[in-house]
This record gives C-alpha cells, sequence and structure tokens, in this order.
C-alpha cells in the first residue's frame, strides 16, 4: 500500500481553516483522510469537547509531552502551546490515510524539515475586513483577543510563499472545490499510482 499524504495547512486566524477541513472530512466521510487533533494547553471554548477538537492538557502535561518526545512539532501560538502528536500520525500514513495538520507556520516550517513528502496549502480571506467580520461572527473570542490575532494575522500570512498551494477563501464552496482538487491531483502522482497499480503496469509492459 502507498503511504497517506500528510498535508499542512496554514491561515490567520478566522480564515476559514478548521470550517474547511471539517466540511471535507464531513463530504465525505470515508476512513483515507483524518484530521489531526493537536494537544493544546488554551482553555476550551463553548462547544469544543476534548479529544475532539484538542487534546486540552496542564502546561505540565504539555511540557512532559515534549520531554517524552511525543510530538513532531510543537510551538506558543497567541501565548498558548499547541503540539502534533508523532505516533498517530505515523502510524495513520503508514496505513495510507491521507492527514490534514491545521497548524501555524512555525508548526509547518518544523514539519517540512522532518517530513520533506509533506504538501502545504496556506489559505487567505479576501481581505482585512472580511476576516475581522469572520472572527466577530464567529462569537468565539474576546474583543481582545481578536485584536491580538488581527495583529498577528499580519505575520501568519506573511510565511504565504512558503506554501506550495494558496486558496482564497472568498466563496467558501469555491474554496472547497479547490482543496478537494488538490488532493485528487495529489493522488494521481506518479510515484502513488505506480505503487498502486504496480500488478497492472507489470501485465501492460509483458511481452
Ligand atoms: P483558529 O486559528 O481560530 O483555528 O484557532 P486555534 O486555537 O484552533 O489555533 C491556534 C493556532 O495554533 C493556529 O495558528 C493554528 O494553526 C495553530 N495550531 C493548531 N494546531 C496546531 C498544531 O498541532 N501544531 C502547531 N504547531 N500549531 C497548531
Ligand atoms: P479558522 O479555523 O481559520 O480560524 P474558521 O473555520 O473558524 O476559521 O472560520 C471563521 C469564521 O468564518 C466561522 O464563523 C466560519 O463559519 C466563517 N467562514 C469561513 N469561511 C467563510 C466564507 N468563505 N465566507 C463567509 N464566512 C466564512
Ligand atoms: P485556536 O486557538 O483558535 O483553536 O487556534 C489558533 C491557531 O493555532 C490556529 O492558527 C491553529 O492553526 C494553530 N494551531 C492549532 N493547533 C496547533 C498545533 O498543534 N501546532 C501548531 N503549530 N499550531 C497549531
Amino acid at each position: 500500500m502507498s503511504q497517506g499524504t500528510l498535508y499542512i495547512v496554514s491561515a490567520p486566524s478566522g480564515a476559514g481553516k478548521s470550517s474547511l477541513i471539517s466540511a471535507l472530512l464531513n463530504d465525505n466521510p470515508r476512513y483515507d483522510m483524518k484530521v489531526s487533533v493537536s494537544h493544546t494547553t488554551r482553555a476550551m471554548r463553548p462547544g469544543e469537547e476534548n479529544g475532539v477538537h484538542y487534546h486540552f492538557v496542564s502546561e505540565e502535561e504539555f511540557q512532559s509531552l515534549i520531554a517524552q518526545e511525543a510530538f513532531l512539532e510543537h510551538a506558543q501560538v497567541f501565548g498558548n502551546y499547541y503540539g502534533t502528536s508523532r505516533v498517530w500520525i505515523e502510524k495513520m500514513l503508514n496505513n495510507g490515510v491521507d492527514i490534514f495538520l491545521d497548524i501555524d507556520w512555525q508548526g509547518a516550517e518544523q514539519i517540512r524539515q522532518q517530513m520533506p513528502n509533506s504538501k502545504s496549502i496556506f489559505i487567505l480571506p479576501p481581505s482585512r475586513e472580511e476576516l475581522e467580520r469572520r472572527l466577530t461572527t464567529r462569537g468565539q473570542d474576546s474583543e481582545e483577543v481578536i485584536a491580538q490575532r488581527m495583529q498577528e494575522a499580519r505575520t501568519e500570512i506573511s510565511h504565504y510563499a512558503d506554501y506550495d498551494y494558496l486558496i482564497i477563501n472568498d466563496d467558501f464552496d469555491v474554496a472547497l472545490m479547490d482543496i478537494k482538487a488538490i488532493i485528487r491531483a495529489e493522488r494521481m502522482a506518479q510515484a502513488k499510482q505506480a505503487s498502486k497499480y504496480h500488478t497492472m503496469i507489470d501485465e501492460l509492459l509483458a511481452d
């Protein structure tokens, strides 16, 4: 079986990455795509569930996971720690499952170094005004947190050129089609197809 592809998805907070990833997975309730559930020290938001949106841990637990080398990458974002579990990802990729990481640019840099075959996607909002409107209408963060995230948006966006793909999330359905197109094209990569269809190809080449 060929290995799954590791997709890094980054965007400024509020650009729509969680919505896009969740629409992608809900649209095809299939076993061959999964999103990685990060560990975080951030406080749980209303409606969030431990183990579903994040594994919510204390700062001591997070430090102990770092010491055990449990993370493929970890970073401090908006004053909280976030990290991606190593073992689960390696197991899923070996089982041929495509994995999505909703992580910031610092995490993306670490993953690119460790997993050079990973593919990265950056999502842009159509304007700063629309980004702020989305953060406000999401109704999850205080005014102060929204102001901080708008401030940090420029830093996150400044790394867009390091990514393989760029998606503009203006019309949600178009952005969703665009992300699906990337996944579909990646699955046709010659090396992946050759590994999946090697018996057929051998027969085609036989005398
Ligand atoms: P959102 O931006 O509104 O989705 O807010 P979140 O609290 O879900 O994410 C906060 C920040 O942490 C974002 O910049 C994410 O990209 C980043 N992040 C989330 N999960 C991970 C992870 O596993 N690793 C790393 N390095 N960053 C992550
Ligand atoms: P992120 O995970 O990048 O922080 P979310 O997925 O939480 O962003 O999206 C932020 C808010 O914007 C949510 O309320 C979501 O419903 C909304 N949203 C996402 N994409 C669009 C879009 N294309 N048009 C309008 N609203 C959107
Ligand atoms: P939120 O606190 O709004 O859920 O997430 C804020 C930011 O943290 C998002 O940009 C998200 O992509 C990022 N983030 C979430 N989990 C991780 C993680 O495990 N690692 C890194 N580097 N960033 C993460």
